[in-house]
């Protein structure tokens, strides 16, 4: 019998604001190196301490939920998630359990070249915990990212394929650096995930029991770990035996899982509503705020460049896995208006530059301006340089400031296309080669390639073959 995979996802991700969820220490995107630095009597939780909500966090929250074609709830509430560890000094997490922010909703991607539209359930915002490092049979607590905002994106078990959850969550990524919601680095803990699956003949539509693995850190384990589990699951159902409700933990050394709990319910973590914070009612403001944040989604203008600007389909996927990247690209185009040779220098010269450097792997780290890369591709345009001197001139504006235009005269490089000149230079080879000028009277075609290569020679490869060519062609059809 054929099973089918039906997966659900957790996604926590890193909320991009400038301090904290509930009070105004530093919100670290990224680790400190010292530890305990950001931290405030309100993060720590200390006794007569009240928490006052970040309005930022919730701006953000609701943009990342316009960005997901998700209903927006004009009031929510927190709620208080209580469990003990010592990475949590006040024994609770403050999340959104019965009125989160932002209601139903869809990321549509790209799924193996078909459109496809993923559901999601809702998004919640909570805070994080701190961090425990274990040395020396001690343990540390940092506590630098407690109380740092978290958004938690829940999807529907709308996922059948591990295919479908990597360009889904490849997606939701961009998403939100592209709305500078969250940086979602998955390397830096930025954006962490759940899966949570169950199998069932393909003939039948409904949920059987279902496990979780938490925590599953990267995009490679997160499809290792869909694999391995349909395997598991597989192999339970067909000896007859049923999956078991159950948290697992996913270890990627070893491509396993292992049981780690059964499933808990809402009662075990004795949730009760959050007395310290008023409920969030969205003002107009903030609303029209996060609205004139939306930007346009990486998958509308995937295919705007496929549409509109007629781009290969790899370069349009290419200028749009990055959001920075894509927009330069439109930067580009606005100068140039030729999106063809915008998109074949950036994505054959100026991309393969980047992967070389050490320095400049980001387009926020090239130290030259965009106006002088437009400059080069007008000038190819004008027919004053040549596609591989073009080249030349990238490389030179990519290792350090200077203008276009004077790499092209400090390295010779201008095509000349004075057609006195040309003329002259075409009239002399014609009469120094008078045999091979015969020969092609005689429908000889091969001797044109030389005739032209002799020009180019005189003009020591400055001037513009294409002009070369119509120049011999002419005379010599004459
Ligand atoms: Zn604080």
């Amino acid at each position: 019998m054929n099973y089918e995979k039906v997966i659900g996802l957790e996604i926590h991700m890193r909320v991009k604001s400038q301090t904290k969820l509930f009070c105004s220490c530093k919100n670290a995107i990224e680790l400190e190196s010292e530890a305990n630095v950001n931290v405030c009597p309100v993060c720590m939780w200390f006794p007569g301490m009240l928490p006052a909500v970040n309005m930022e966090v919730i701006r953000l929250g609701v943009l990342a939920g316009l960005m997901m074609n998700c209903e927006i709830n004009k009031v929510s509430r927190f709620d208080r998630k209580s469990y003990f560890y010592p990475d949590l000094p006040n024994s609770f997490q403050t999340t959104q359990l019965y009125e989160p922010i932002v209601g139903a909703g869809y990321v549509e991607t790209m799924v193996e070249g078909k459109m496809q539209r993923f559901d999601i359930h809702h998004m919640h915002l909570e805070n994080d915990a701190g961090k425990l490092s274990h040395a020396g049979g001690k343990t540390m607590c940092d506590y630098n990212r407690s109380w740092s905002p978290l958004m938690e994106i829940v999807t529907m078990p709308v996922f059948h394929s591990r295919e479908e959850v990597m360009e889904f969550l490849k997606e939701l990524q961009k998403i939100m650096r592209a709305a500078w919601v969250s940086d979602a680095d998955m390397e830096k803990g930025q954006m962490r995930c759940d899966v949570n699956m169950s199998i069932r003949p393909e003939w039948s539509s409904e949920l059987m029991s279902r496990t979780e693995h938490k925590n599953v850190n990267s995009f490679s384990a997160i499809g290792r770990c869909i694999d391995a589990e349909f395997k598991r699951q597989k192999k339970i159902v067909e000896s007859w035996w049923e999956v078991e409700q159950e948290t697992r933990g996913w270890d990627d050394a070893s491509g396993t899982s292992s049981s780690q709990r059964s499933k808990e319910d809402a009662m075990d973590y004795r949730y009760v509503p959050e007395p310290d914070i008023l409920p969030i009612v969205l003002s107009d403001e903030i609303l029209e705020s996060a609205k004139s944040q939306v930007v346009e989604l990486p998958i509308v203008k995937r295919q705007r460049y496929l549409d509109e600007y007629k781009l290969w389909e790899d370069d349009a996927r290419i200028l749009t896995a990055d959001y920075d990247l894509s927009v330069y690209f439109d930067e580009l185009v606005t100068l140039t208006n030729d999106p063809k040779k915008s998109c074949s220098i950036m994505t054959s010269v100026l991309l393969a530059l980047m992967n070389e450097s050490e320095n400049k792997k980001e387009i926020s780290q090239l130290s030259f301006d965009i106006s002088q890369l437009a400059k080069v591709i007008e000038l190819i345009n004008k027919d004053e340089l040549s596609s591989t001197n073009s080249k030349i001139v990238i490389e030179e504006l990519f290792e350090q400031w200077w203008n276009a235009d004077d790499i092209v005269d400090a390295k010779n490089l201008r095509q000349k296309n004075d057609m006195w000149a040309l003329e002259s230079v075409v009239d002399g080879v014609l009469s120094a080669n008078p045999e091979q000028v015969e020969d092609y009277k005689w429908w000889n075609e091969r001797v044109f390639g030389f005739l032209v290569g002799q020009c180019m020679k005189a003009s020591k490869g400055q001037w513009n073959p294409k002009i070369f060519n119509e120049l011999l062609k002419k005379k010599m059809d004459a």
